[in-house]
């Protein structure tokens, strides 16, 4: 006895020990293995009071927390394996829990009852007194109950078992184990009857198994296959190495990946040879890339190399997961192929050519390399007349031809629809040689006629440190000088270009000060009549420029009109002469009109009928005495919306002269459609002519017809008497030109024309 009550008291003292631990623990389920440690507690003590008490009552009493107890417990193992197995609570749950609830009661009971059970003393082998339990009905009941319930946990446990996979086994195998082994040990005591009921001591190291397989134990069967499972469903090929290299474990990917037959461990230690740690005894762990060629190619591997050590800190092995990265590489690769290359052609984009180039000129020396761009005359035309498709082709022709001919330090792209740049050494360029690669073979397919001509600015890099777009500027700039029809097919960026370029820059940068500081100055030049008496003049610009002297419109009209400054300085002339008019009106010097210039880009920059009409409000001066001279250029483009802004000036009453009439190529046409008021003939396009026969028959038309559509006629460039005699025959009655005097100062007008 006395050993069975020791064993008891000492499972006893663990269970209360191990109530304790289960407060730290944060499983999930310690909550539930706490219950049932608790409520094991109370059928031990009775056992213990029915093993030593020999008093009737007490054992009774004992006997009935036994009985209760022992419900409870099952009810308490029943919420474990529900908790344990992730099964819900349902409804059913409360009613075995009133079941029990009522077996309780009934148990309460017997001492009024005694349907339950009696007591009968009977004497152990050593001849000690003790009461054993006589069941009555309600004791069966009570048993029936309980093997019930028994029942219900093993189904329970071996549904689940039956549900889940097989690597959970492990788990649910040790608690129906320990269930199995408590069910025996208690059966043997109700079968057999013996004696002294042994049965707690089954249900506290049931209890504390229970803590232990719940609480404490790690799944480790469970978690080695689910390691496995992990390794083997990643992509990545892992393999383990032993202290000396030897690789012990390949993972399924690997096998897949390199063709590894089962078992065969030499091959991932010659792949992974320099990865031997006891090569590089110091060294870290590593992450790196390794291309490795198989049959079907070249494969880019990202390794990771990584020692293991013990607790010790001595070396286990390592382990080397490769994942296959070449498909990635391959996509990197053409996605940085496709930003940087053009999609046509396959050759460098605008950026990326730059970005090369300027890489490239570090390492270039001065006056070492060239920079050609080219572009091919009239690729519009092509498209327009063989179709988009046919210039592609020319372009990919050019590209191919450019990629054959090119040697190894040659950087080339195509930086716009048909402009090429080849970055050159100035050694192996021979301009000849160049263009007879590049150019004469272009033709258009099933058009051997058409002949496309490709054309060439090269800029000599005498400085590598000038940015590239500058140096692209300065070889665009060379191919702008290649005119049309010049047969001209190259031209090198050289010093009058570099000196235009630096002109262009002072008065584009100058112009604002140069008006407001009075650089900018009108000319007047006078119109005469017959009598050779001045009824008006032209107002011409000057730029009184400080080092430069006196600077004439030709060599700042182009660039201001490029740049759109222009209207500013217009603005300032067409001012200047209202001005003008306005003093001589008060001077009593009535009569004298003024024609101003109106570039081609004005009508761009300003709204020209407000202008103007402002202009004559502010001077209050009548618009008659303001002549607009526009060229039949300003006819080219946009000529509705021109022609309305022209219509509303004549209503508003300004005159409007035709200027340079004759020169242009539509001369003929644009009467037709264009309201005028004033012819102003050239006579300088007469003058370069050889044959002056035809060109007087010419002028002399022109003459006529205006005459006929009652059209003034202004002849200027008049420089000699000669022509002044016989444009007075042809019945020409203004005139403009040297002959009657220069462009001049104001009060040079003033003195020569308004003293009388
Ligand atoms: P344009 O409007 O045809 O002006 C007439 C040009 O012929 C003037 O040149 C004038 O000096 C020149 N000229 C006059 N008589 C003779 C002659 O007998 N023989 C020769 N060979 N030339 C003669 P300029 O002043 O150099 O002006 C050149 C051009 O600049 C003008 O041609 C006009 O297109 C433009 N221009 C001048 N002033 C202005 C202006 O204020 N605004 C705008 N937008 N353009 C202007
Ligand atoms: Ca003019
Ligand atoms: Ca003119």
């Amino acid at each position: 006895m006395l050993p069975f009550l020791i064993t008891l008291s000492v499972l006893l003292l663990i269970i209360v020990v191990l109530i304790i631990r289960s407060y730290f623990s944060d499983k999930h389920i310690a909550k539930a293995v706490r219950t049932v440690l608790f409520v094991v507690i109370f059928p031990v003590l009775a056992n213990m009071i029915i093993s030593l008490s020999l008093d009737q009552i007490s054992v009774s009493i004992a006997y009935q927390v036994y009985l209760i107890s022992t419900d409870w417990l099952l009810f308490a193992l029943l919420l474990f394996t529900l908790e344990y197995c992730d099964i819900n609570r349902t409804w059913r749950t409360y009613l075995i829990a009133g079941v029990l609830f009522a077996d309780t009661v009934s148990i309460v009971l017997n001492q009024v009852f005694g349907h339950v059970y009696g007591l009968e003393l009977i004497r152990t082998i050593d001849g000690r007194p003790y009461y054993i339990l006589h069941s009555e009905v309600g004791h069966y009941i009570h048993l029936a109950l309980s093997f019930l319930l028994m029942l219900l946990l093993f189904v329970l446990i071996i549904r689940k078992l039956r549900m889940t996979s097989r690597i959970y086994f492990e788990k649910y195998l040790v608690i129906l184990s320990v269930l199995a082994f408590a069910s025996i040990w208690e059966a043997y005591y109700i079968i057999f009857k013996v004696p002294v009921d042994k049965s707690m001591i089954g249900y506290e190291i049931c209890a504390i198994l229970i803590y232990f397989f719940g609480v404490e134990y790690q799944q480790l069967f469970l978690r080695y296959q689910m390691f496995k499972c992990v390794i083997a469903k990643t992509s990545e090929a892992v393999f383990f190495f032993d202290e000396s290299f030897r690789c012990i474990y390949i993972s399924p990917g690997a096998y897949d990946m390199f063709n590894i037959k089962q078992d065969d461990f030499e091959t991932p230690e010659k792949y992974l040879s320099q990865y031997h740690y006891t090569k590089n005894p110091l060294g870290q762990d590593m992450v790196s890339n390794l291309i490795i060629t198989r049959e079907d190619g070249k494969h880019t591997f990202n390794v990771q190399y990584k020692r293991v050590y013990d607790r010790n800190n001595s070396i286990l092995g390592a382990f080397v997961i490769l994942d296959d990265r070449t498909e990635e590489v391959k996509r990197l690769a053409k996605e940085r192929f496709n930003a940087t290359h053009d999609s046509l052609t396959g050759l460098f984009d605008d950026n990326y050519f730059r970005e090369k180039v300027s890489e490239k000129l570090r390492s270039v020396k001065n006056g070492e390399y060239l920079m050609v761009v080219s572009d091919i005359r009239e690729f519009k035309v092509i498209n327009d007349l063989f179709g988009r498709e046919a210039g592609d082709r020319v372009l990919t022709k050019i590209a191919d031809i450019i990629r054959e001919n090119a040697s190894e330090d040659e950087i080339y792209g195509r930086i716009g629809a048909d402009n090429f740049a080849v970055l050159i050494s100035k050694k192996k360029f021979h301009i000849d040689k160049f263009i007879n690669v590049t150019n004469d073979l272009f033709f258009v397919e099933g058009h051997p006629d058409y002949k496309i001509v490709n054309q060439y600015g090269i800029y000599e890099i005498k400085d590598t440190s000038v940015s590239v777009p500058a140096m692209l500027d300065r070889a665009f700039m060379a191919l702008s000088t290649v005119k049309y029809g010049t047969g001209r097919k190259f031209a090198y960026f050289d010093q009058e270009i570099r000196d235009d370029i630096i002109w262009e820059q002072i008065i584009t940068g100058s112009v604002e000060y140069a008006i407001s500081s009075g650089q900018i100055v009108p000319y007047f030049q006078a119109q005469v009549n017959s009598d050779g008496r001045a009824e008006g003049a032209e107002v011409l610009v000057r730029w009184i420029h400080p080092t430069e002297g006196m600077v004439s419109p030709g060599r700042f009209i182009g660039i201001l009109e490029k740049s759109g400054k222009i209207i500013e300085i217009d603005k300032f002339m067409w001012e200047s002469a209202c001005k003008t008019i306005r003093k001589w009106l008060d001077e009593g010097k009535d009569g004298f009109y003024l024609s101003v210039n109106i570039s081609p880009k004005d009508f761009y920059y300003a709204d020209l009928y407000e202008v103007f009409t402002d202009l004559i409000d502010k001077y209050n001066i009548s618009p008659k005495y303001l002549r607009l001279e526009i060229t039949e250029s300003v006819m080219i483009t946009d000529v509705e919306r021109k022609l309305e802004v022209i219509d509303k000036l004549r209503n508003a009453g300004f005159i409007l002269e035709i200027d340079d009439f004759g020169s242009g190529y539509s001369s003929l046409n644009l009467l037709k459609d264009m309201p005028v008021d004033v012819l102003k003939i050239d006579m300088v396009f007469l003058s370069k002519t050889k044959n002056k026969d035809k060109a007087l028959i010419i002028l002399q038309q022109i003459i006529n017809m205006a005459q006929n559509l009652i059209i003034p006629v202004i002849t200027e460039g008049v420089e000699t008497e000669e022509q002044l005699n016989y444009l007075t025959k042809m019945g020409c009655k203004m005139f403009q030109g040297y002959y009657f005097s220069r462009p001049e100062s104001l009060e040079d007008f003033e003195k020569k024309y308004m003293i009388k």
